[in-house]
């Protein structure tokens, strides 16, 4: 999701500182999926059997790309055949035809047919979900998470955030009405196994609060072997609260997130399905969806993945099917009235649909939100890899719905806009991009949101400022007007530098100090850390070090470790000395020029003469930095004498002070640490340089005034934030 903070701080005033080998897993289709297939394909001309187990191998391994084509072509005709539906003309794959499925291992497959009802905002569904136990151990309890239950108001979310905040709910505000939603499992059966919705308990597995109803489990009645499948049929019932928190309505406007019973995560060996918290996202296993969403006809739809088939039903409704593939969540969006746009974008994997589902008073920004999408598209096929699925679409939520803004599901996002934004303010564009780039840190490397949310928001955040200075321009990619710029860098340094010496980027979602906290290190330090990264291993390898981790962990659950592993391989050296201090502590980086001074060499001389002269006078410069804060970074000096000659030195910055003196035939005019502004994490940057007090460098002295104008609105923003 975007951090609100952002947004905050770029509508006010602000200033930047002047300083200024694919490794798939198997491709074999098992059993469980031809038995699906076969299923649904026995009404047409083409059968499947289940019963061997050779032929998957020798068949797919040797026509795999053709045979899989072909089943999915086949399938659509022949679902639509059956159904009576209109064909679609469009794509109606949910990869693009460069693409070898199944991307991932496939864990999960759901069925889901749902209907809402837009008077009352809910809505009725059964879901059939085919789970495959792959955790390699036999398996008879098996947790979902009920995420609509988060708005009650006893429970862990609403506790949590009106204690601390987020994005949606203020400190201590009071409980609304229309916050309410809940997601009720009716009843539950598994396939052979008959009836469980006795079976059915609560679980708290973070906190104690026994009024939290966001995590189920259900306890079979015989185990599952490892590799075997089940298959739940389950019948649950949605009511929506008023937009809040990546889900919810807005007058007829729904945002349909985290919708339905999302079964847990087996990860590092147990069950991973954490209670939704106020700060928290998300973790799920890859599968397949197939959804049919029946609603009032004139209600314009958009989904993840891409839309098969629609039916017009006699009592007014429509009945739209939409298929996704090799993804981790499954979102959808109905109002009526909004206005559709669609373009496609090339990319090296293949022509790409846009789909933009538009406010017609937001109707200015499609354009703009259509440029970023194909322009940060473009950059991250150039730089991380290719994004496979055929479709992206993108959801301009309606005047009030912001909370349903800037929110990321897989090849579906949200934007965020108003009826006017000028030009100069880059809102639409980096939100676009922002959440199209979770589609590769989070949508495609599916970490744990809940407990390493910098492995997806930071990296995501660093991405951002790499990918808006390339499209937007550095300095001014967040605002470019001719009174104040603004850029992504200079944004996070705001949120991050107030919060800086709480939370290690590896505190789990929910344990940080406050909402505050949680953004400004999650999201910000994240990017900081990496741009300061380039500083020691140079852009070209942190960009190199992000490609490998894409294409290594894509449609896995990676780790931090396997990140940081990553970033030490390819920059060949253990930086564990960084990532100790940077992600897994919160040491404060800050040095400082201590003192700097130039007197006459000769000061003691009685007989020296009494007039200067420039270039046969000799001085003695002196300049002591100091290292003010506990993190240890080796920093280069520069400084400058009267004569035009320029020095660097590089000190490792171990010691907390180091004593620079120089004897020349000229004066020191200025010193400055990090001369190159690379050192994103420097706390206060205001400290970093001098100046001597010279009437021939007046034009040296305003920047410097300037600089210590703009430093210290960039630190009133911090402290205000
Ligand atoms: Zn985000």
């Amino acid at each position: 999701m975007a951090a609100s903070y952002v947004i905050d701080f770029t509508v006010g005033w602000s200033f930047g500182e002047p300083q200024a080998s694919e490794v798939r897993q198997s491709g074999r289709m098992n059993r469980e999926n031809l038995a699906r297939l076969a299923g649904a394909c026995c009404g047409g001309k083409f059968v499947v059997s289940s019963a061997g187990g050779a032929y998957d191998a020798q068949i797919l391994d040797l026509n795999r790309r053709f045979w899989m084509e072909f089943v999915r072509e086949y399938m659509v005709f022949a679902q639509l055949c059956l159904a009576g539906a209109v064909p679609l003309l469009a794509q109606t794959s949910p990869l693009l035809p460069s693409q070898k499925a199944p991307l991932s291992n496939r864990v999960v497959a759901y069925q889901i047919e749902a209907k809402y009802n837009p008077k009352n905002h809910s809505l009725d569904a059964q879901e059939t979900l085919t789970w495959t136990n792959y955790t390699g151990l036999p398996q008879d309890r098996l947790p979902f998470h009920l995420y609509l239950n988060a708005f009650q108001p006893k429970s862990t979310f609403t506790r949590e955030g009106y204690e601390a905040g987020n994005r949606d709910v203020q400190i201590g505000a009071k409980w609304e009405g229309k916050r309410f939603g809940e997601d009720v499992i009716k009843s539950l059966e598994v396939v052979g196994m008959g009836d469980l919705t006795d079976q059915l308990r609560f679980i708290h597995p973070d906190d104690n609060n026994a009024d939290d109803k966001t995590v189920v489990e259900v306890q079979l009645p015989r185990r599952v072997a490892p590799n075997q499948s089940i298959t739940f049929k389950i019948a649950f019932h949605d009511q929506f609260p008023e937009v809040v928190e990546r889900t919810g309505y807005k007058r007829d406007f729904l945002l349909a997130g985290q919708w339905f019973p999302k079964i847990g995560v087996w990860w590092k060996n147990s069950w991973n399905c954490h209670q939704f918290h106020a700060t928290t996202e998300f973790f799920a296993d890859f599968g397949t969806y197939d959804v049919k969403v029946t609603l009032p006809s004139n209600f314009n739809v958009g989904a993840t993945g891409v839309q098969t088939a629609e039916t017009a039903n006699s009592d007014g409704t429509k009945t739209l099917v939409f298929k996704a593939e090799d993804v981790h969540d499954f979102a959808w969006t109905a109002a009526p009235g909004t206005k559709i746009v669609e373009d496609t974008v090339q990319i090296s994997s293949g022509t790409v649909k846009l789909r933009l589902l538009m406010q017609p008073g937001h109707m200015s920004s499609a354009p703009r939100y259509m440029d970023a999408l194909k322009g940060t598209m473009k950059k991250f096929d150039d730089w991380i890899g290719p994004y496979p699925y055929s479709q992206v679409t993108v959801v301009d939520p309606p005047h009030g719905g912001l909370a349903a803004g800037g929110m990321e599901y897989p090849t579906f996002i949200t934007a965020a806009t108003t009826w006017w934004v000028f030009d100069g303010l880059k809102i639409p564009e980096s939100v676009v991009e922002h959440e199209f780039g979770h589609q590769y840190w989070y949508g495609m490397v599916g970490t744990n949101e809940f407990e390493e949310a910098w492995l997806d928001e930071g990296i995501n955040q660093y991405t951002e400022c790499k990918v808006m200075d390339a499209l937007y321009g550095r300095d001014v990619n967040v605002l470019n007007t001719p009174v104040a710029t603004a850029d992504e860098r200079g944004i996070d340094r705001i949120s991050y530098i107030g919060v800086a010496e709480y939370d290690p980027l590896t505190r789990w979602g929910w344990q940080f100090l406050t909402f505050r906290s949680y953004g400004g290190i999650t999201y910000s330090k994240t990017a900081l850390v990496l741009l300061t990264l380039e500083h020691i291993i140079g852009e070209a390898k942190v960009r190199e070090a992000q490609h490998i981790y894409f294409e290594r962990y894509r449609y896995k659950h990676p780790t931090g470790d396997d990140f940081l592993n990553t970033v030490n391989e390819v920059a060949g050296q253990n930086l564990g000395w960084y990532w100790n201090q940077s992600v897994r502590g919160t040491q404060v980086l800050d040095y400082r020029i201590l003192s700097a001074e130039t007197h006459r060499a000769d000061w003691a001389d009685k007989n020296a003469p009494k007039k200067e002269k420039k270039g046969k006078t000799e001085y003695v410069s002196s300049v002591v930095v100091h290292r003010k804060g506990d993190f240890v970074l080796p920093v280069t000096l520069e400084v400058k004498f009267d004569n035009g000659e320029v020095l660097r030195d590089h000190w490792d910055g171990q010691d907390r002070w180091h004593r620079y003196t120089w004897q020349k035939k000229a004066k020191l005019v200025s010193a400055e640490i990090d001369p190159e502004h690379s050192i994103l994490l420097d706390r206060d940057r205001f400290n970093n340089s001098w100046l001597a007090d010279s009437k021939s460098h007046t034009s040296g002295k305003i920047a410097g005034y300037w600089m210590l104008i703009t430093q210290w609105f960039a630190q009133l923003l911090a402290w205000l934030a």
